[in-house]
């Protein structure tokens, strides 16, 4: 199995030394041609704006939206689940691959809270709370019917499941724990056994 890292900005050596950690091989992706040679993509944190820009100037954007319509798990952290997204709140209107049938509004805790770490209990993980990573993260303000929310923080959905794809609004690279980064494995692997 091999799992590509939308590399662009943010966290990628961090994605990619818990994929080490789990024995797992990793790609940097920059062009549209490594798109052909995963198992699963991660897309991290940064700024999402940035994102989009260089996405569209280098033609990932139309195949990578095609290869997670088809079917290629999907893990977006941060800035990575504001991609993902259907919908995006913010105004100037925001562009998004459009795969994740969820409202996102972007910087939504505010300068008092910009970054900060909490404990959450996520079943889908085990017991042990899991400690969240938050960093000018948005928020989820409403889910499709077909969404799993898999944790929540303040009311608010922070991790979300919809088929082969995870959205999660804080940073799970960011600490030792590699369970969230396990169960998108687990993910990618059921693919390869269809
Ligand atoms: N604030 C960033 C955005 O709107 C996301 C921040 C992050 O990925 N840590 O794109």
């Amino acid at each position: 199995m091999r799992i590509g890292i939308l590399s662009i900005q943010g966290s990628i050596i961090e994605h990619k030394n818990m994929l080490k950690k789990l024995d797992v091989d990793t790609i940097l992706i920059k062009k549209s041609e490594d798109l052909d040679k995963i198992d699963g993509i991660i897309i991290p944190g940064g700024e999402s704006t940035t994102f989009l820009t260089v996405l569209e100037n280098t033609g990932l954007f139309k195949k990578l939206q095609d290869a997670i319509k088809a079917g290629l798990p999907a893990m977006g952290t941060c800035a990575g689940l504001i991609l993902l997204a259907k919908r995006i709140e913010n105004h100037p209107h925001q562009k998004s691959l459009g795969v994740l049938d969820i409202t996102v509004s972007r910087n939504a805790y505010g300068r008092q809270r910009e970054s900060f770490s909490t404990y959450l209990d996520i079943p889908a993980i085990g017991d042990k709370p899991f400690e969240a990573v938050f960093i000018r993260a948005p928020q989820i303000l409403d889910v499709g019917k077909d969404v799993k929310v898999l944790g929540v923080f303040m009311e608010k959905p922070v991790f979300v499941e919809e088929k082969s794809i995870l959205g999660l609004t804080f940073h799970p690279e960011l600490t030792d724990d590699t369970r969230i980064h396990e169960y998108f494995l687990q993910r990618c692997i059921g693919r390869n056994e269809m």
